[in-house]
């Protein structure tokens, strides 16, 4: 039901106004129709004009037959001889509303406590002071359940301590009733909270009625003044250029990088300024670092700050991020002032990631993929120690589940800071220097023969590229020009991969980590020493620099793999599609067949 008042007070007639076209109310009509949620759908108006407007384009529209102070009432009215169980409220000025936030209002009727719930509604997250502030903003507070305890034009809870953390929301006007709530809020008078603050759900909350509400993130344009409906005119022509053109992708990038050799001293300066009175810093730290007094000296922790000792043994798992969240959140009641991680592209990956659970429910097996991160990550830093997997840069944080290994890959991923010191990775042991190498090296490689390749991708990854063979074939660098090399070789190594992807080498390699825990840099050289087929010239270069740096590649260990094995190994491979189009184009599975794979890992 769309209840739709031709006179509004602050802006008169607005309903009426066009709208790319067409009257709001329409747009609002055919916005709700499309969702295809609903058995039917109704504008409820007071007006001729209205009325005769919806009719006239194919609608379905009810004259009120009484006054009616509120949208409520007006839609009582009209379901009241009505056969049916839930009613939905959506707004007349809100041309935008869209089908994930009716989905979600309407989804609390299928949830557990279904039974209990009176109607349902929506909130958002607020984070700006003037918002919250704003009386014209409505926020409401909730209980543990998401059930309504309030709602206010006042910002509630009152801030007295600044530095807890809470969340504010806004109250979104869309409302799913059980058609009995909405006949006792018509039958009902109003009481003296609804009447102070002008906002009709109270009304049910002074009666008993259960308010379940959903939290969503969509935003929508409400049309209460004429430059709302100038900003709505304007949306609606980006939208339809966005739908025109959306071909290209808005990457984020790492705002702040230091780099220099010893620049790891300035750490305490650096990330100063993000401190928050109480709020710690949380330091995730290799273990490798545990007794190194001399960088515990150099990270110069204050206050109540804290150091995690991570082991980077094994690669990151969901389930290891969540129970480093659930630590802080035990031990702190302050949201920390930023997470440092300060190791390889184990630790950096569990510090972006832990960095994005701090502000987002659930487990972090639930954001694995692509997009799925809805709040912003806490203030985070990235600190390499050993360079090559380019994960200080990336948009990603590979993560292994429960059913999957896949990254959260996000806008809200990428360091706010990133600290490149060449001298941080003097103690690395060889081995790892080269496995973790060739991670860059065959990012470049994958990133540059993949069908994904554009002129960005592949400015960075042929100076990655370059900077690589310099490095791990050529005899004129010292040391320390290999260090400062190498670590620029993983940043544009990363850097190529953000608008691209990798390929079969990185595919292959997940499945081995998934099934046998082969980590990620020597899984990647056991899985490309047998890829000459896909990268002739890569591999060849590859061979070279092993032979060159006298590196042993692990063999044989796939030869006693059980089917079931092998299968799931094939399976998580496989599911990596991206990586696979990326590397053999649209027609991958054509080419990359179970038993192919087969043939290969069985090779390894
Ligand atoms: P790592 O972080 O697992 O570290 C490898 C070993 O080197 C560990 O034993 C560690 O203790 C040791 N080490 C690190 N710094 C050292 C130092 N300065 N001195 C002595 N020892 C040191 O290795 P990695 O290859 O950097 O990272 C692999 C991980 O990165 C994998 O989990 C992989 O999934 C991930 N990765 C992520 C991305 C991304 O974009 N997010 C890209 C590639 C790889
Ligand atoms: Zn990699």
């Amino acid at each position: 039901m769309i209840p739709a008042r031709y006179g509004a007070s602050r802006f008169p007639g607005k309903l009426m106004q066009d709208l790319g076209g067409k009257p709001v109310i329409v747009r609002t009509y055919e916005a709700a129709k499309q969702t295809k949620l609903f058995d039917e759908v109704y504008v409820v108006t007071d007006s001729e004009i209205i009325f005769k407007e919806i009719e006239g384009s194919g609608g379905k529209a009810i004259m009120s037959k009484k006054e009616h102070d509120c949208g409520s009432d007006r839609i009582a009215e009209a379901v009241e001889d009505m056969d049916v169980d839930i009613v939905v409220n959506v707004q007349g000025d809100e041309p935008f509303t869209s089908k994930k936030g009716l989905e979600q209002v309407l989804g609390v009727f299928d949830g557990p406590d279904a039974k209990k719930i009176d109607l349902a509604s929506l909130m958002t997250e607020i984070y700006d002071w003037k918002e919250i502030s704003d009386p014209n903003c409505v926020k409401v507070i909730v209980d543990k359940e998401n059930f309504a305890l309030y709602f206010s034009r006042s910002p509630i809870p009152y801030p007295r301590d600044k530095n807890a953390a809470v969340q504010y929301y806004k109250h979104k006007g869309i409302y799913a009733f059980r058609k009995q709530a909405l006949m006792d809020f018509y039958r009902l008078p109003m009481r003296t909270m609804e009447a102070a603050e002008k906002i009709e759900c109270i009304r049910y909350l002074e009666y008993g009625k259960n308010i379940k509400m959903a939290v969503t993130d969509t935003q929508g344009i409400e049309i209460d003044t004429p430059e709302d409906l100038i900003r709505a005119n304007k949306a609606l022509k980006d939208d339809n250029k966005i739908t025109i053109n959306n071909k290209y992708r808005n990457f984020p990038m790492v705002p702040k990088v230091v780099f220099g050799a010893g620049c790891f001293d300035q750490l305490s300066s650096i990330i100063g300024p993000q401190r928050r009175d109480k709020a710690p810093f949380i330091f995730l730290v290799d273990d490798v670092f545990d007794e190194d007094m001399d960088l515990i000296h150099r990270i110069n922790p204050r206050f109540n700050d804290k150091l995690i000792f991570v082991s980077s043994e094994e690669e990151p798992k969901t389930s290891q991020v969540d129970q480093i969240v659930k630590d802080i959140k035990a031990e702190f009641n302050y949201k920390p002032s930023g997470i440092i991680g300060i190791g390889g592209g184990t630790i950096l990956d569990l510090a972006k990631a832990v960095a994005i659970m701090y502000s987002n429910k659930g487990s972090a097996s639930d954001y694995q993929g692509w997009d799925l991160v809805k709040n912003k990550a806490v203030y985070h830093v990235g600190i390499p120690t050993i360079s090559g997997t380019g994960a200080e840069v990336s948009r990603t944080t590979v993560l292994t589940g429960p059913e999957k290994k896949l990254g959260i890959n996000s806008d809200y991923t990428p360091f706010d800071q990133v600290i490149l010191d060449p001298d941080l990775t003097i103690g690395v042991p060889k081995n790892q220097w080269f496995y973790t190498g060739m991670d860059c090296f065959i990012h470049c490689v994958e990133s540059l023969n993949g069908t994904f390749l554009n002129t960005f991708s592949e400015s960075y990854g042929e100076k990655a590229y370059d900077l690589c063979k310099e490095i791990f074939l050529k005899d004129d660098l010292s040391e320390e020009e290999s260090r400062a090399k190498l670590m620029m070789a993983s940043w544009h190594g990363g850097m190529s991969i953000a608008y691209s992807q990798v390929g079969v080498a990185h595919a292959m390699s997940y499945g081995l980590s998934y099934v046998l825990g082969t980590k990620h840099g020597v899984g990647n050289c056991i899985v490309f020493d047998h890829l000459e087929e896909y990268y002739p010239e890569g591999v060849a270069l590859f061979k070279e620099m092993k032979e060159k740096h006298n590196v042993e590649i692990p063999k044989n260990l796939c030869s006693n793999l059980s089917d079931f094995q092998f299968n799931t190994m094939i399976d998580i491979a496989l599911s990596l599609e991206p990586l696979w189009e990326n590397a053999l184009g649209e027609d991958w599975r054509e080419i990359m067949t179970r038993e192919k794979l087969k043939e290969l890992y069985q090779k390894m």
